[in-house]
């Protein structure tokens, strides 16, 4: 009895310290980590005060344009990608004392944050590998912040091997008969897997902005395929007859781009996301095959990596937050979404 009455008074004490010390995290426009006297805010949504600033990665929807003053935390890769659409993140660090950045596995450049052993932010995270990308590296932290995109269990990805060997046979028997096939995905990150997967189909072409980001990529040391650049603003109308193969931003069907490629060379459409496992994706994209080939992670994905960091405390973010947070209560854990900071499920058409 004495020697839990000790137990007890220890884990109090423990607890008292933390709550001197401990990390605060709160929903302000970005999320703000307090720890200690420094204040970090992450991927926020606009010019940020804080001591240090974290971009996750070169999606658009976790850049802003920063102020002179910000000291940014990204990795070099994300520094060079978001320069390339626009954003200037001016002179970015990966080397701050206290801080260690891992790989995500999301997209080329992409990080994960841990500040000392307090606080753990996923950013956007892949649980698999694919192609020249790893998964999310992981370390144990008290507070885990994670994105919770696909987090229900209705969202478990296929094997990308056998979707790879799917995509083949379908692209195969497009050709067979003549047929052009256009693959469509964000520009940056998924465009590159499916040059890197499916580019031995020749004519290839890349749109514009994929052909950039493809640039920056090769510039990293991942050197895709060269393909013929199309733009689509003006070439749309020289493509040859015959079987081809386009790598392409998502874009509806229904756009007057892809109903001009459908009418005027028969080509098939064929889309790429995570949220294909849904029912009416296909017709809500208008296209006329699509497959889950998605950049983070599924279900159980999510479930092992708080698992792996081991918290006391988990705040969600993104897609299903509640969900998961309320899946994760019932495994334990304190659990809640960062709600302020929420990005609405219809966002991932503009995920670009
Ligand atoms: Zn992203």
């Amino acid at each position: 009895m004495a020697g839990l009455q000790a137990l007890d008074r220890l884990i109090i004490e423990r607890r008292d310290s933390r709550s001197d010390l401990g990390a605060t995290v709160t929903a302000n426009g970005g999320i703000q980590v307090d720890y200690g006297k420094t204040r970090f805010m992450l991927d926020p949504h606009g010019a940020a005060k804080a001591d240090y600033v974290f971009v996750s990665h070169a999606h658009v929807d976790h850049m802003h344009n920063p102020s002179k003053s910000e000291k940014i935390i990204a990795s070099a890769a994300t520094t060079e990608l978001a320069k390339a659409r626009g954003y200037d993140l001016g002179a970015t660090t990966e080397d701050v004392e206290g801080v260690e950045l891992l790989d995500s596995g999301h997209i080329l450049g992409s990080r994960a944050i841990r500040i000392a052993d307090e606080v753990f932010y996923t950013g956007d995270a892949s649980g698999r590998a694919r192609a020249f990308l790893g998964k999310c590296k992981t370390r144990q932290a008290r507070i885990l912040i994670m994105e919770t995109t696909y987090g229900v269990p209705d969202y478990t990805f296929p094997q990308t091997a056998k979707l790879v060997k799917e995509v083949n046979s379908l692209i195969a028997g497009a050709y067979d008969r003549g047929v052009p096939v256009v693959l469509m995905g964000y520009p940056l990150g998924k465009a590159q897997l499916l040059a890197y997967f499916f580019s031995s189909w020749a004519p290839l072409y890349y749109s514009s902005n994929v052909a950039e980001m493809n640039r920056v990529h090769a510039e990293n040391g991942i050197d895709l395929k060269r393909g013929t650049h199309f733009d689509p603003r003006k070439d749309y109308d020289s493509l040859p007859h015959g079987p081809w193969l386009l790598v392409s931003p998502m874009s509806s069907g229904r756009s007057r781009l892809m109903s001009h490629l459908k009418k005027k060379y028969g080509a098939i459409l064929v889309a790429f996301s995570g949220w294909a496992l849904g029912s009416g994706y296909r017709y809500t994209m208008g296209a006329d095959y699509s497959f889950p080939l998605s950049d983070h992670c599924d279900y159980q994905e999510l479930v092992k990596l708080v698992e792996a960091v081991s918290p006391e405390t988990v705040y969600t973010v993104h897609g299903f937050a509640a969900e998961f947070a309320s899946d994760l209560r019932k495994m334990g854990f304190h659990a809640r979404t960062l709600g302020a900071y929420q990005s609405s499920l219809t966002d991932f058409a503009r995920q670009a």
